[in-house]
């Protein structure tokens, strides 16, 4: 007969110690180093892993219950969305532009993120960071899995969105946000956490989240907005995880600062380059606008930078060494990159057009210190040669930055009329960097960054061999459908009918609008 046993319900914090704690056994047939190789050949030095603490003491059960709770909401309000045609309620489809660079270019780094993770979470000897990984390596790959089901509804009835898996890895815009996770993949954990998880989580997330989601609900765009509070609420828990790895390899050994420094210097940077994306969706692609991307920076940026390299000061880190040229480049970046994407239009696989005369004055009064002085007047020739019949195009291929790849169409920190480009040699090559910070990257690690597949000079080999046509069927983009300018374009046709015939009681007139 069983004896009955009062079993004492355990706490959370007990839980959690059963989670974690007692997992990390002393291993007696191996030696420790061989069961974690990676954890000491970037020199950062821990001495007692018990010393982590876990922010969140999220054990298992509780974790699976709060995800499987959003889950449940997720999905119903995207069912909904699409069951009520949703995508009419958009202000205009131009917004679409900014979703489909978000799917090719984002949505495919979620996926990178969660490979990452799981793959740090194995290589740290530490039980509290393995599970935190762990956790975070799931949520990772729910956002990828979220978003792309939230945009595939707009797939049913819009160019471009058809082949983010395949342009994510071809396409010459995605390579930027492609080769930033490749670049952090391929480093060893300590640096992964400051680039993902540091970097990019706790130092740049919001800078992307919150303009964003916002710029979806002002937009009408409830599919987006529902994801990106799924996705948020996870964001604490890995901005805190980002700062307490950040901490806790300050506090361990006075020879990491110097590492984690420059760690800091180049995730930093890489990461304001790939937010020049985002940039240019704030300041350009939102029928209705929340912030410009200047405000957006003033906040999310200065605001929260400040406070946070204060903070860290009293471990002996400083702001990253290119947080000036990162302050001089806000005002012109979003410019910079939309006229590169409008003159290679062509060549994306979203839309792009010229502002209006409306937009542009609201350009001029969100950047009085750039935007009519070096930008105005190149819109408006643009504008110009579309009115006359010849409209712009660019079939040269630009040079790419070997670092960040985007093209190198930025100006000199202190002089904006002035293109910002630099040479450098390695082992008889000659290689282009867009800054001076992309090239002292690649100049702390030459051998990794030569072996990047650069998109462009993609255009001129196999199987492409320089045929712009041959080329856009290897990256799966229609030309005429997806490219070019949104005016006159099939999404411009299909939003104005379709919003025409649920507007209104007359067939007969949407559909002349044809
Ligand atoms: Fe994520
Ligand atoms: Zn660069």
């Amino acid at each position: 007969m069983d004896a009955k046993v009062n079993r004492k319900k355990l706490g959370l914090k007990e839980k959690y110690k059963l989670l974690t704690r007692d997992l990390g056994w002393e291993p007696s047939y191996h030696a420790k180093e061989k069961i974690f190789p990676y954890a000491t050949y970037e020199g950062i030095k821990i001495h007692d892993w018990d010393k982590w603490e876990d922010p969140f003491r999220l054990t298992m059960d509780s974790y699976w219950k709060y995800q499987a709770e959003k889950e449940r909401k997720f999905y119903a309000i995207i069912d909904a969305h699409a069951q009520n045609n949703g995508h009419l309620n958009l202000t205009d489809a131009r917004y679409l532009s900014a979703l489909k660079i978000f799917l090719q270019a984002i949505s495919p780094g979620e996926y990178a993120a969660s490979k990452g993770f799981a793959r740090v979470g194995r290589e740290f000897p530490g039980v509290g960071t393995q599970v935190a990984c762990q956790m975070q390596a799931i949520d990772e790959i729910r956002h990828a899995q979220t978003q792309i089901h939230a945009m595939s509804n707009y797939n049913r009835f819009y160019n471009g969105f058809h082949a983010f898996a395949q342009q994510r890895d071809r396409i010459w815009y995605t390579s930027v946000a492609r080769s930033f996770f490749d670049d952090a993949m391929s480093a060893g954990p300590f640096e992964f956490m400051i680039a993902i998880g540091f970097s990019f989580e706790y130092v740049l997330t919001n800078l992307l989240f919150v303009p964003f989601m916002s710029g979806a609900a002002y937009n009408g765009d409830m599919a987006t907005v529902t994801f990106g509070f799924s996705a948020q609420s996870d964001e604490a828990r890995h901005m805190t995880l980002g700062l307490e790895c950040i901490k806790f390899m300050l506090e361990q050994d006075p020879a990491n600062l110097p590492i984690i420094q420059s760690w800091i210097d180049k995730w930093f940077w890489r990461g304001f380059r790939l937010l020049g994306l985002v940039g240019t969706m704030m300041d350009y692609m939102l029928p209705k606008r929340v912030m410009s991307w200047r405000e957006a920076w003033d906040i999310y940026g200065v605001a929260n930078g400040t406070a946070l390299f204060k903070d860290l000061a009293r471990y002996g880190i400083r702001p990253p060494k290119s947080w000036d040229d990162a302050e001089a480049g806000i005002d012109h970046m979003s410019h910079q990159f939309m006229l590169g994407f409008y003159q290679w239009s062509f060549g994306t696989c979203f839309h792009s057009w010229i502002p209006s005369d409306e937009d542009m004055a609201w350009l001029a009064e969100k950047y009085p210190k750039s935007f009519n002085q070096y930008y105005l007047p190149r819109w408006q020739h643009i504008k110009k040669l579309a009115e006359a019949g010849t409209p712009f195009k660019n079939f040269g291929v630009a040079k790419l930055c070997q670092t960040c790849q985007l093209p190198t169409v930025f100006t000199e920190p202190d002089e904006a009329s002035l293109l910002c480009h630099r040479e450098g040699d390695y082992k008889g090559e000659k290689y282009h960097y867009c800054s001076d910070h992309c090239k002292e990257i690649f100049d702390n690690e030459p051998e990794k960054y030569i072996q990047s597949w650069l998109p462009l000079p993609q255009l001129f080999q196999a199987p492409n061999f320089g045929d712009i046509g041959a080329w856009m069927a290897w990256v799966d983009l229609k030309d005429g459908i997806d490219n070019g300018d949104y005016v006159g374009s099939q999404d411009e046709a299909n939003f104005q009918a379709w919003r025409g015939l649920a507007t209104s009681n007359s067939n007969a007139q949407a559909q002349g609008e044809q």
